[in-house]
């Protein structure tokens, strides 16, 4: 147990539930590993004192804040400040004290992208299905689009979901050169070639406890998939993964993502850089928390 004084910077993530968090594992420990002098803690924010608790963190001198489930677009209104990133995709997860307030960051789909960058899948010029219209597939089209994926497909239960972030993402785009395109999951199987698409399952389905769902459960769409990434990290293989295994293409889930989101709002907080394999020490440890 670290000891704590005086001069102990604080730090914290807010939400509701937060109980079940993993993102003490990584900020304690890397301070632990990179002999910073701060700690972080989880702290359960009920709807109605959001915005208490933004300004109370500023008013104790709290460093940075994380921002969890259901919070990340409300913190908004309570920022300074806001990164260009987050301002496009509409959610903030890291709050950096600066003078004046707290200026607001998205470092999970620049997680999503290191995480992937560490798996040597590059999207570049790539083609990508998303399964999925929600609040974080929207933020993956926008990471894609900026990377610069050539083809992005949407799938979603609800198709109206697919073509209104379709419609919106469009403005981003570079429309000479990235196509995005939502439809249903039986056009995506009979139009797209074999094997030649990244999959990005950012569905809750599939999430312990129903561990025997996939948001698509039809092996044909499973030809067409190289590579599969599920946002999900609990269980650690989901049947998604599983199907894409047993198609032949390689399958990723989403505890990497959530590591390297932790590690860039700490290296927002604190300037220091962290290396792989310090990264990597703290997967291990996540994996067996
Ligand atoms: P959300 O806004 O509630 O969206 C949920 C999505 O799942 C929608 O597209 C919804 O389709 C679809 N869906 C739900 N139940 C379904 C079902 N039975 N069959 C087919 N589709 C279904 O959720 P979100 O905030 O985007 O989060 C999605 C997931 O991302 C989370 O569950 C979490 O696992 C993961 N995540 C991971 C990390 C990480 O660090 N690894 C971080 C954040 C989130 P409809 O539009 O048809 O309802």
């Amino acid at each position: 147990m670290k000891d704590i004084s005086g001069t102990t910077r604080i730090c914290g993530l807010i939400g509701n539930p937060v109980e079940h968090t993993k993102s003490p594992i990584i900020h304690n420990t890397l301070a632990e590993e990179l002999g910073i002098d701060l700690c972080y803690g989880a702290f359960r924010v009920d709807d109605d004192k959001v915005e208490d608790a933004i300004k109370g963190a500023y008013a104790l001198n709290i460093l940075g804040m994380n921002v969890t489930v259901p919070y990340k677009s409300r913190v908004i209104a309570s920022l300074s400040d806001i990164d260009p990133l987050a301002k496009k995709i509409g959610a903030v997860n890291t709050l950096v004290r600066t003078e004046g307030g707290f200026k607001g960051y998205n470092t999970d789909m620049p997680g999503l992208y290191r995480a992937m960058c560490y798996d040597g899948v590059d999207i570049r010029n790539e083609k990508v299905v998303i399964l999925g219209a929600g609040g974080v597939a929207r933020a993956v089209l926008m990471m894609l689009i900026e990377k610069g994926a050539k083809e992005i497909v949407i799938v979603n239960r609800t198709i109206e979901k697919a073509r209104e972030i379709m419609e919106e993402a469009y403005k981003f785009a570079d429309r000479e050169r990235q196509s995005i395109k939502a439809v249903s999951v039986e056009e995506f199987i009979s139009d797209a070639s074999d094997k030649e698409y990244i999959a990005i399952q950012a569905t809750s389905v599939g999430m312990y406890p129903n561990v025997d769902c996939s948001p698509c459960e039809d092996p044909s769409f499973y030809e067409k998939v190289k590579a599969g990434y599920d946002l999900i990290f609990n269980p650690e293989e989901t049947l998604f993964m599983k199907m894409v295994r047993e198609s032949g293409g390689k399958a990723y889930n989403g505890l990497k993502m959530l590591l390297y989101q932790g590690i860039i709002a700490f290296e927002l907080w604190t300037g220091e850089k962290v290396s792989d394999d310090l990264a990597d020490k703290i997967l291990q440890k996540m994996k067996h928390s």
